[in-house]
Order: C-alpha cells, then structure tokens, then sequence
C-alpha cells in the first residue's frame, strides 16, 4: 500500500518543457501545445487552501519543473500559505548539484519524487538519452539522504525495455535511508497504438514485477504499481494503486488521455476489483484480450481498503 494519502495532495502543472528525451514520454507529441498553469492560479489555489485546509500537500510538477528559475520561491509561496508538504517531481537532473538541494530544501520543498529509468547508468542514460543522467540523479537522491526533514520517492515507468531491469532497479537503491516510496508505473502509450513498440506483455513483466515489490518492501518501503492487472499480483494486488492525487492541467491533455481507452475487460462485470484499470486500446491491439491470462476476482478476496 501506498504510504501517502493522494486525497491529500493537489498537483500542478506548471512547467512544460524538459531537458531530457526519454523514450518512454508520454507526452512528447503535447508539450508544445500544452500550457501551464498560470501564476493566478497557483495564488487562487493557495489562496482557496488557506481557506479551506482541503490539502496537506502541494505536488509541483510539469514535463520538468526545475527549468522554473522561480521554482525555490514558487515553494517559499505554498509553504507560507500553510501546506505543510511541497513535493516536486522531477527528472532528478538538476539535483546532482548539491547546493541546488539545499536551496530547494530550505525554500521549503521536503518531497522529491524522482524518475529513475534503469537500473544503472549505461541502462537508464540509454533510456533518457542524457548521457551522465542517471549519476546526477543518483548524487542528488544521496545529497538529499543526508538532509533532515526530507523524503524521497522514485517512479519506475515499465516499458518493454526497462521491466527487466526493476528488481536491480530496487537494489541500485537500497542504501537510500530516506527513500520512503517506489512506484512502478506501467507504460500506456496515449494513443490507441503502441507507436513506439514500449508496451510490454502483463505475463512477461509479472515476475519482474513481483521480484522488484517483495524486495522493496523487504528494505522498508511504500510501493505502488500503476495500470497492471490486479488479479495477475495475486498476494501482493494491494500494490496496485492507480489513484493519483487531483492534478491541475491543461484540459487538452484529458483528449490526449482519454485516447488510451483503459477499462477494457473482458471479466470486468464479474470481477470485484475496484483498482483495478483493466487493459488498454494499444494493449488489446497489441496483446490481445488475454482472456485466458486474467481472472475475475472474486468479492470474498476484494481487499477492504486501497
Ligand atoms: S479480471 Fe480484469 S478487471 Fe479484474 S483484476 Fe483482472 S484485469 Fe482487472
């Protein structure tokens, strides 16, 4: 299970250009078009929660967001208005200067949500296409190990050419005191087809999977998996959470999301899952319905709470 509560935290988009080329970006076709949010927003948002106190937590996200020079102040900002948390996500790129971190930290930002891609530098710079990406990302999670008062957490996206990869993945990691969460987020192509050949079978990523949840929770941590098959995790399904905290976006990118088409089962009138997302368009191109592969779960095993 997750160790953070996503109703609590509100995300805003507010930067969308980005300094590496990840293969497995699901936007790259949008960036251009997409807009930010605006300042008045970010102030109107502030504003409504110091009124409300409906969030704990104030997610800074983008394509990249540590290209906002402003982005210390844009933190300074949020935590002055009363969240308690600013969490950005980010490539990490930028961390791997540490006085960068610190003045990160000491605006206020206490949350780095960092993407990993690969399990050591040659597999993720093959992915990101920067080379020397993944040691500045490395240096920044370990800068950060030693700062007080700040959690981290990493994002996995499973692709065909990164499942392999994950329990290394874990391992690479496993000297990080305040790496609190890892999340394995399994790659949908935002299109009905897998353009890019990236999306990976379910039963092909399944032991990978398991291997690289059991042994993350094995050395402390939260995990959470997106968009895979709840019945296919059998014992570890409560890994499974697709629920995300409100995100503040361009409404352009919700035509771009709904092309995926998730929700497709052909067990999904007699399955109790409630996390579950099902398969997508490009899945079902690709895979097939897999009828044979997934299984109804059944009301007796439904998990109680996710
Ligand atoms: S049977 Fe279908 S809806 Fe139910 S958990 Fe499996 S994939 Fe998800």
């Amino acid at each position: 299970m997750g160790r953070y509560d996503h109703a609590a935290y509100v995300s805003l988009t507010m930067e969308f250009r980005c300094n590496l080329k990840c293969v497995h970006c699901m936007i790259e076709g949008t960036m251009d078009r997409l807009a930010p949010e605006s300042d008045a927003h970010f102030e109107e948002l502030l504003a409504r929660n110091a009124r409300e106190k409906r969030w704990i937590g104030l997610i800074l996200t983008g394509s990249e967001i540590t290209l906002r020079r402003d982005l210390p102040d844009l933190a300074r900002r949020a935590r002055a208005s009363g969240f308690r948390h600013v969490r950005i996500q980010t490539h990490g790129m930028h961390l791997g200067q540490a006085s960068y971190c610190r003045r990160l930290v000491e605006a206020g930002v206490d949350e780095f949500f960092v993407s990993i891609a690969g399990s050591d530098a040659a597999t993720h710079d093959a992915l990101t296409l920067v080379p020397g990406s993944f040691e500045r990302a490395l240096r920044g999670l370990e800068t950060l190990d030693a700062m007080e008062g700040v959690a981290t957490l990493t994002n996995t996206v499973v692709t065909e050419r990164s499942y392999r990869l994950l329990p290394d993945l874990v391992d690479r990691l496993s000297h990080l005191r305040r790496l609190t969460q890892m999340e394995f987020w399994v790659y949908f192509p935002m299109s009905e087809r897998d353009e890019k050949g990236l999306v990976p079978r379910h039963g092909d990523v399944l032991p990978y999977l398991r291997e690289a949840i059991s042994r993350a929770r094995a050395q402390g941590r939260a995990v959470e998996v997106k968009n895979f098959p709840e019945c296919l995790l059998g014992d570890l399904g409560d890994a499974l959470v697709n629920g995300q905290p409100e995100l503040h976006i361009d409404p352009d990118f919700w035509t771009e999301f709904a092309r995926n088409g998730f929700y497709q089962c052909v067990h999904r009138d007699a399955c109790a899952s409630r996390e579950c997302l099902g398969l997508n368009t490009a899945y079902i191109e690709k895979f097939g319905l897999e009828a044979d592969l997934l299984s109804p779960i059944s009301r007796r095993w439904q998990r109680t709470s996710a």
